[in-house]
């Protein structure tokens, strides 16, 4: 599997000399630790966090207990275990769904990174689950993108709301909760348009969004092939319209995994699901311990 293949590779050999010693020194520990923080930089994890990240390992790792102990490399890989899973959040961040529906999910980003698919993809996640979602075509910047959506409605069968690419988002928008309201839709996840950058136009138009919809959840979905450009997108979309959650898309084709494990500790804004490829259920709920324990093997 492609997901941090490279990352996951590195440090499992690390770990499987760590073990082939028997008994450990402090010496073998930081030299294992020197190896774990050569392969988080080349993956592209955010500098500082990496650093926050091996001191907090070693700070656990080194002391006698664990390396007296009958099995120290294996205790070593299991701080090295919960130390990851901590910095990709901890536990599973779920979306918020309202007790009085419908509950409005607001999508953004940037053009490609696989917005409106991914509207898609969580509509009909949402829909397994018992729902009743209705998707809404508010990009009407991206050419095409309103039909994009409706092709995928007629793919999964879920409605899709529009007013063709005339009307503004917000009055898109409004129409659409006020429909879904009236048409007993309980989850309702609007499109949003994106730009190329970003640019004051573009955050200017989502905070408008924002503030006339007042939706319940505001989702971010990044490219995580992008790496750090993507934490930082992620930082700035946070700074402007204080996200619920990030959707990291395009993870199947991510050897790397730098944004993976850098975007909740840079931003504090935990990752809520990942695109695994571009099917319409290429979807799932990110799980931050089964993803330590795929990186380490
Ligand atoms: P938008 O401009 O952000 O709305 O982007 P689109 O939804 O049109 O997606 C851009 C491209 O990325 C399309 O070719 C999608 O099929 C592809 N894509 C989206 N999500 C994923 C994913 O999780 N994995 C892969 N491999 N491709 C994806």
């Amino acid at each position: 599997m492609a997901v941090f293949s490279k990352l996951a590779e590195r440090l499992q050999e690390t770990f499987k000399k760590l073990r082939n010693k028997g008994k450990l020194t402090e010496k073998d520990v930081e030299q294992a630790l020197r190896e774990v923080r050569l392969a988080l930089l080349e993956a592209d994890v955010n500098y500082k966090v990496v650093k926050d990240f091996i001191g907090k390992i070693k700070e656990r790792a080194v002391g006698e207990e664990i390396l007296k102990s009958l099995t120290p490399a294996q205790q070593v890989i299991k701080i090295v275990n919960d130390e990851l899973t901590q910095l990709m959040g901890g536990t599973q961040s779920k979306i918020n769904l309202v007790s009085k529906p419908p509950t409005v999910i607001m999508l953004v980003g940037l053009q490609g990174a696989g917005k409106t698919t991914t509207a898609a993809k969580l509509a009909n996640l949402l829909r397994k689950q018992g729902r009743r979602p209705l998707m809404v075509g508010a990009d009407v910047y991206r050419p095409a993108a309103i039909k994009q959506l409706q092709v995928l409605g007629e793919q999964t069968g879920i409605p899709v709301f529009s007013l063709g690419e005339k009307q503004n988002p917000v009055d898109i928008s409004l129409a659409a909760v006020e429909y879904a309201r009236q048409g007993g839709y309980d989850v309702v996840t609007i499109d949003t348009a994106g730009r190329l950058h970003i640019n004051e136009e573009l955050m200017n138009e989502l905070v408008q969004i924002k503030e006339k919809v007042k939706p319940h959840e505001i989702l971010l979905v990044v490219d995580a092939m992008t790496g750090q450009d993507a934490v930082n997108v992620a930082k700035t979309f946070h700074e402007r319209l204080g996200l619920d959650g990030v959707i990291l898309t395009k993870l199947d084709g991510d050897t790397r995994g730098g944004a993976a494990l850098s975007v909740k500790a840079v931003t504090g804004c935990p990752i809520k699901f990942v695109g695994m490829g571009e099917k319409v259920d290429a979807l799932e709920p990110f799980y931050p311990d089964r993803m330590a324990s795929r990186i380490l093997g």
